[in-house]
């Protein structure tokens, strides 16, 4: 709670009731300290502001409040000695939530202030929500990664981004090798524990600046930014090697699993840079050799290839 008021008896008044109800108080003697502390990042939620004092009066800091980005809302109660309608009208006006004229009954303050709690209160809750329902609506809530809108998304706007920049982008489409066969011996739930753990693996294998989607079922879309193609190359290998070198442990006991990895990097090649949807059908392309070669390999798309990279492993 921050209280801004000229008047050092309604300021040492306020400041000992609101403390006796167990407000956490800062108190300030003018509209100016009490502004550049309400532009702080964890400032108080809520404000009981007199009208008139020297430096910013309570209008013009009601203004300055309602102009700030929205985020966590304000509540403003304006303390006034202008009781007239009009004087009313104004402070509402100008950005104030409640007012009271003083000078003012205690219980009245204590309510009013209780008021506006419960304002705050709700306004917390449509906030942790918001948050929520944001974060379901761009997460696959099997695995926790970006889901495939979101995904898809990242790599558009990543795409974009390494064309303005001039750098190069990293591509890499994986899909578990046979992994029917894992739900067909071990049931859809075992099949979803493993599909958890070769998530977590993904995400240990990349920098936390990547971004790891699952784009299908099992079929997973990673995006590197600034991601050279030999970096890449190291990244999918490390990839692969990190989910097929120790089996999955589950409840059906320890699994062995394999990807296959289809890489492209992105990089400007003369006056353009390739879309998102033109390294996506690359890496796919790359993934379906993968496939064809024996599975449990990457393959890099060709105007990428790298040096030899033999990762035939026992099937
Ligand atoms: P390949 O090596 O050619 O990729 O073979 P595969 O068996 O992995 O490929 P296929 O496309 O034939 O089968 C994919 C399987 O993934 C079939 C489907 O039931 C399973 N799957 C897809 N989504 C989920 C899921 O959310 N949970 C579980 N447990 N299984 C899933
Ligand atoms: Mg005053
Ligand atoms: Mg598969
Ligand atoms: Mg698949």
């Amino acid at each position: 709670m921050l209280i801004a008021e000229d008047d050092p008896i309604f300021r040492r008044v306020l400041e000992s009731w609101l403390q006796k109800w167990n407000y956490r108080v800062i108190t300030l003697e003018n509209g100016l300290d009490a502004w550049s502390i309400l532009q702080q990042k964890d400032a108080p939620q809520m404000a009981i502001l007199d009208w008139m004092m020297p430096g910013l009066d309570g209008i013009e800091l009601c203004r300055r409040i309602r102009s700030q980005q929205p985020g966590h809302y304000k509540y403003v109660l304006l303390l006034t000695a202008k009781g007239s309608k009009e004087d009313i009208v104004a402070g509402l006006e100008a950005g104030a939530d409640d007012y009271l004229t003083k000078p003012f009954d205690v219980n009245e303050l204590r309510a009013r202030v209780r008021a506006g709690k419960r304002i705050l209160e709700l306004q917390d809750a449509l906030l942790s929500v918001q948050t929520e329902l944001q974060f379901q609506s761009a997460h696959d809530h099997l695995t926790g990664l970006w889901n495939h809108g979101a995904i898809a998304g990242l790599l558009q706007r990543e795409a974009q981004r390494s064309a303005r920049m001039g750098h190069p982008l990293g591509v890499m489409m994986a899909d578990l090798d046979h992994f029917k066969r894992i739900n067909d011996s071990y049931g859809h739930q075992t099949g979803d524990a493993v599909l958890r753990e070769v998530a977590g693996r993904m995400l240990a294998s990349v920098r936390n600046y990547d971004y790891v989607g699952r784009y299908g079922g099992e079929e997973f879309l990673i995006v590197l930014t600034e991601c050279t193609a030999s970096a890449l190359a190291a990244t999918a290998e490390r990839m692969r090697a990190c989910i097929s070198g120790t089996p999955v442990a589950t409840d059906a006991g320890p699994i062995p699993v394999t990807v296959s990895i289809g890489c492209v990097t992105g990089h400007a090649t003369g006056p353009s840079f390739p879309k998102g949807e033109d390294l996506l059908h690359a890496a796919d392309t790359a993934l379906y050799r993968a496939k064809n070669n024996g599975r449990n390999r990457v393959e890099h798309a060709p105007e990428t290839r790298m040096a030899s990279q033999s990762h035939a492993a026992a099937q």
